[in-house]
């Protein structure tokens, strides 16, 4: 699986629509300073469901909407759209290639959708994390997170290598499994309870 292109409108200094086409392999982004190189990464991170506006080096989530400059005026919506090769299959769906979109008005109000369709986010998270894209987004790794996983304790380090390999989804439904089975078990006993007060 790789990341075949991106499209970034109204995305942080993204004010045009902007197509990225990518290669398998090792894509080098280079600029001027303050041209808008790590942007396009923060574009990668936002589209796979980034939720901290920290997470995009944001104070808070519509900072990512084109601000505006002396000659241009502040546009009202961010879109992002990913595509990513599936001709391996890692991404359990019949596609040879899957577009994740996300978009995001000044109002607060969101869109996400996987090949044009309207969905949750869930939904995108589910899809990416049997990749091994997960919550954490450890496929972005920046300066300062080789710094946290190397000083993380054991456990720590155990969810981030989990979450990697795609093991963490299957521990979360196992757990939210395991608390519906306790919520059954409790009715269970009041309803025992109940039957013996009234016979
Ligand atoms: P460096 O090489 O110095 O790390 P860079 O190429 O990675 O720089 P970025 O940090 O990606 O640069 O981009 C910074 C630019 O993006 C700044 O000029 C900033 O004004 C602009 N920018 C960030 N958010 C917005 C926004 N919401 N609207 C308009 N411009 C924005």
């Amino acid at each position: 699986m790789f990341l075949k292109s991106l499209t970034l409108k109204g995305f942080k200094s993204f004010a045009d629509a902007t197509n990225m086409h990518l290669e398998p392999g090792v894509t080098v982004v280079v600029g001027p300073n303050g041209s808008g190189k790590s942007n396009v990464v923060d574009a990668i991170a936002w589209v796979l469901g980034a939720q901290a506006p920290k997470s995009v080096r944001s104070q808070k989530m519509d900072d990512v909407i084109f601000a505006g400059t002396e000659k241009r005026p502040a546009l009202g919506r961010a879109e992002v759209g990913l595509t990513l090769d599936n001709t391996s299959g890692l991404l359990p769906v019949e596609f040879n290639e899957v577009t994740i979109t996300r978009v995001l008005f000044r109002s607060g109000d969101s869109e996400y959708m996987i090949n044009g369709a309207p969905c949750r986010l869930l939904d995108i998270q589910e899809l990416l994390s049997d990749a091994g894209v997960g919550r954490q987004q450890h496929v972005i790794v920046s300066q300062g997170q080789i710094d946290a996983v190397l000083n993380a304790r054991p456990e720590d380090r155990r969810g981030i290598i989990e979450e990697a390999a795609g093991v963490l989804k299957f521990r979360r439904r196992k757990e939210k499994a395991e608390r519906r089975l306790d919520a059954t078990e409790a009715n269970l006993l009041r309803l025992q309870d109940l039957l013996r007060e009234v016979r």
